[in-house]
């Protein structure tokens, strides 16, 4: 008689912890690479992270597998960069539970968020830069609203774990430690560079928000997104540019194709530096982590400008 009222309670007490999820970790998705290592980073040993756009993949292009749908539809939480870069999100956002979707991009505070028509430098409205709406969706490119998406995800993770809140506070609060210290090296970085060095040509316009925090002004080849062409008259326009303020480099990205920029390169005799890291982490070893991605990044454009 005993024994059975031990497993009842037993079962019991089973039931009510598979209920609230408590002890169980937490199941997240990932649909960038850059948030897929701050969730690892935050969540420590009480998330499962599964990362459905892996370093490497273009998330412009990316579009969700049968799998990777069944995937999204286990998950208690799916981290999206937002800003209209996931086009399919709102098709797969009908098939899971309300709250389910979390688009960091999209509340991010908005004076961090970056207008398109702000940034970039075109000679003509060809240049394709509304694609995703007004809004660069690049917001990883900078490190203030790296920190802010930061705590976005931490009070996401505390609301559905809040017995784990401490854990995921502190490594929070020492990611941004790192971030900090990350900002603090790229200033002294990038001050190597005088200002009227700062003109950044590459092949799409990513880079608004890295541009934003370090004073350089953006010539992108194509808009916001990757699976578009530009026109004739923006890469005569970008050529102008090049060979009128004496540009010494142009960049590629490594996910991206570099027909375009090679053509600068031809037109202008301007030096084709290393490729840069646009859309998000790569497997690389010099891209591996969002650190490396940004040291990376910045000492390949501050060497070719010099
Ligand atoms: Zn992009």
């Amino acid at each position: 008689m005993r024994s059975t009222w031990i497993c009842l309670y037993a079962c019991a007490v089973l039931l009510a912890f598979g209920t609230c999820g408590f002890g169980q970790p937490l199941r997240v998705v990932t649909l960038h690479s850059v948030l897929t290592e701050i969730a690892r980073d935050i969540g420590g040993d009480s998330v499962d992270v599964k990362a459905l756009v892996r370093p490497g993949v273009d998330p412009h292009v990316y579009e969700p597998t049968p799998t990777d749908i069944r995937s999204l539809q286990t998950a208690e939480i799916v981290l999206a960069s937002g800003l209209g870069l996931e086009s399919y999100l709102p098709r797969i956002a009908r098939e899971l539970p309300d709250g389910t979707i979390v688009n960091v991009g999209d509340r991010l505070p908005n004076n961090l968020k970056l207008d398109c028509a702000d940034h970039a430098h075109a000679e003509s409205s060809t240049v394709n830069r509304h694609h995703h709406g007004e809004i660069d969706p690049h917001w990883w490119q900078g490190i203030e609203p790296m920190i802010a998406a930061t705590r976005i995800v931490e009070s996401e993770f505390i609301l559905r774990r809040p017995a784990q809140s401490g854990t995921f506070s502190r490594n929070a609060d020492a990611y941004r430690d790192r971030l900090r210290a990350l900002q603090g090296w790229a200033r002294q970085e990038v001050a190597r560079l005088p200002l009227d060095r700062r003109l950044l040509v590459t092949s799409h316009d990513a880079f608004g928000y890295l541009a934003r925090e370090h004073g350089f002004i953006l010539y992108p080849i194509l808009g916001t997104d990757t699976a578009t062409d530009t026109s004739a008259r923006q890469l005569a326009f970008i050529i102008t540019i090049v060979r009128r303020n004496h540009i010494k480099a142009v960049f590629a990205e490594r996910s991206g194709n570099s027909r375009l920029i090679q053509t600068v390169v031809r037109e202008t005799g301007a030096a084709l530096a290393p490729p840069l890291c646009a859309d998000g982490l790569s497997p690389d070893p010099a891209f591996a982590t969002y650190d490396l991605m940004m040291r990376t990044n910045l000492r390949t454009i501050v060497d070719a400008l010099r």
